[in-house]
């Protein structure tokens, strides 16, 4: 194998050398299969771009969707409690009301389920 020239990508067109390509069955550069990395980086400069309350709410979303999961695994109503607690700050926030039904509804219906547990 002779092919020093290198091949060219077949999304952004460019005549790149074969150490551009993860492996000589691509087609598609280095460079832009990236997007993901770049999609990621925009994800950094969209956080930035909130305002500490907007960061701290999504932060906040981030934990409650942890410890719904949680709760689906383990049935424990105070994991759900606190989960939809955290959702309904982030959401609230949003003003996604539809979710903020949503989350009010799980946690009254598991709040009174954990109080039926302690009786
Ligand atoms: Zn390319």
């Amino acid at each position: 194998m002779m092919r020093l020239a290198g091949k060219k990508c077949n999304k952004c067109g460019r005549k790149l050398p074969h150490k551009m390509f993860k492996h000589n069955k691509k087609k598609t550069c280095k460079s832009c299969e990236y997007r993901w990395w770049r999609s990621f980086l925009r994800y950094l400069v969209q956080q930035k771009r909130l305002t500490p309350a907007e960061r701290m709410a999504s932060r906040v979303g981030y934990m409650g969707a942890a410890f719904l999961m949680a709760g689906q695994w383990t049935v424990e109503p105070i994991l759900f409690i606190l989960g939809f607690i955290f959702v309904l700050i982030q959401v609230s926030f949003r003003k996604q009301w539809n979710l903020v039904a949503l989350q009010l509804n799980g946690l009254i219906a598991w709040t009174i389920h954990f109080i039926k547990t302690l009786a």
